[in-house]
């Protein structure tokens, strides 16, 4: 049985679910015990802080573990990295009040006072920047610290900037890009059974991530137009062409389309006098 750590609260947690649950491991709660479930037969969930997942990971808590890259950087303990898996996308920004004369990171002074929830990332950024500063950590709500006179600066987790901005504050640089990550344990990953079972659950999630923003497209096609509707219809590999049954002078043609691309492949198959056009999700994509 392979322990995964997941989020139990939080932004990472419900999307976390989901993308399981779309892979086929749909987290079952036996109802005492909301604090870990099954994850089909071969998996089970524990629930931690988003925060504390690389923590459980590294020390062998659970084999593997879902959460933030920021997170992971902050810990700064030695996971591998399995799986990019493009949901909980931010930065993590070094801002400074409106108005305070600082345009860029080379001037925010030496000896500024930092306020972050994140302070071994920031100091090791502002050591490689070559500015010298004190770090205040705190565990929430940096962006009101320059209001409070407590910090000059923060080092901050920005995704749209609106909450910077509301502050007051102004974003100077970006310290690191981050979106949620599949990890496990060294350990976990060097042995042999339970790496072919960490591999199945990547190829799974995998699947999943490569079929968002994509779509099955199926199309009844004048056969005497095909030249001109694979170029309509490019699909991963060109599209599948299959006979219609007592249907001489139409084929169907099916390919996968990217989302945004839908509605002009479709205006594009119109116009060649195609009929019977159908567009499906696609629940798991394997090249
Ligand atoms: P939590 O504190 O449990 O809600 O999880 C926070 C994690 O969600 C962060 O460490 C990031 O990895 C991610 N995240 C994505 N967007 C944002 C954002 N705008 N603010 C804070 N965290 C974000």
């Amino acid at each position: 049985m392979i322990t995964i750590a997941l989020p139990n609260k939080g932004r990472l947690s419900e999307k976390a679910l989901g993308l399981f649950e779309r892979a086929g491991l749909r987290a079952e709660f036996t109802s005492e015990r909301v604090l870990v479930a099954a994850l089909g037969n071969e998996f089970r969930a524990i629930f931690v802080r988003a925060a504390d997942v690389p923590e459980f990971v590294a020390d062998g808590a659970a084999d593997a573990g879902v959460t933030g890259a920021d997170l992971i950087a902050e810990r700064g303990r030695q996971v591998e990295t399995l799986l990019d898996l493009g949901f909980g996308r931010c930065r993590l920004a070094v801002a400074v009040p409106e108005g305070c004369g600082i345009g860029a990171l080379e001037q925010v002074r030496a000896g500024s006072r930092v306020a972050t929830t994140f302070p071994r990332i920031a100091s090791s950024f502002f050591a490689q920047a070559g500015i010298p500063v004190e770090i205040a950590q705190v565990s929430g709500a940096a962006e009101i610290a320059p209001h409070l006179g407590v910090a000059d600066v923060i080092v901050d987790l920005v995704s749209t900037g609106s909450t910077l901005r509301v502050n007051g504050l102004r974003e100077v640089a970006t310290v690191l890009e981050s979106t949620a990550r599949l990890i496990a344990s060294r350990e976990a990953w060097s042995d042999p059974a339970r790496r072919t079972s960490l591999e199945e659950l990547v190829a799974a999630l995998e699947s999943v991530l490569r079929a968002d923003g994509k779509r099955y497209l199926m199309a009844n096609v004048p056969r005497d137009r095909l030249d001109e509707v694979k170029r309509v219809l490019p699909g991963i590999s060109g599209p599948t062409i299959i006979e219609v049954s007592d249907a001489e002078s139409w084929v169907a043609a099916h390919a996968v389309v990217d989302e945004d691309r839908v509605y002009q492949t479709i205006a594009g198959l119109k116009r060649l006098g195609a009929e019977g056009i159908l567009v499906t999700r696609i629940e798991r994509l394997m090249p």
